[in-house]
């Protein structure tokens, strides 16, 4: 039985993905011995094998990189809106807001996690001390309220973390 060499170009693919049949298979491996055209055509499909896969990477590359980018919008936004609230009627959604901080920077920073609680710390007192000094001038209170809150949002950043940290553990272990 002679098959053409239409059928066999067809069949290439399905031989190097590794989903053809064994029957299948050995036609295409008899085929390519004698026919030098579809020889050639499957050699260069498995050339052409690989730029998928790096096209593949791009896009994961892209992807991941698009949500470390969203990862660390949501990180500002949320640093911003939190120590903004300080001093107002909403405050309290800071109980969510400051351990979601620290739960989305394990996940967005990994090894450099302290940053959250360090920058968090950092803005919130900058952010107080210089609006406390801007409406009532330097009292001897103006570095208070920064303080104060500061400590506050370290902390709860801090227990978000550890949440973070706790739920990756557990996660690990459920891998293995
Ligand atoms: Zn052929």
């Amino acid at each position: 039985m002679s098959i053409s060499c239409d059928v066999i170009q067809d069949l290439i693919p399905l031989v190097k993905d590794g989903v053809a049949s064994a029957a299948s298979t050995r036609i295409v491996n008899e085929h390519i011995a004698i026919c030098e055209r579809c020889r050639t055509e499957f050699e260069i499909f498995q050339t052409n094998l690989e730029q998928p896969s790096i096209k593949d990477e791009k896009i994961i590359f892209a992807i991941k990189r698009s949500i470390l980018i969203t990862q660390f919008v949501i990180l500002i936004a949320g640093a911003i809106i939190g120590v903004a609230l300080s001093n107002s009627m909403c405050m309290f959604y800071n109980f969510i807001i400051m351990p979601a901080i620290g739960g989305i920077s394990m996940i967005a920073l990994k090894r450099k996690w302290y940053l959250a609680p360090f920058g968090i710390f950092i803005i919130t007192f900058l952010w107080l001390t210089i609006k406390n000094i801007v409406l009532s001038g330097f009292a001897r209170g103006a570095l208070y309220d920064g303080l104060y809150y500061s400590t506050i949002y370290t902390v709860l950043v801090g227990l978000g973390l550890i949440i973070a940290m706790l739920l990756k553990f557990i996660f690990a272990k459920d891998g293995e």
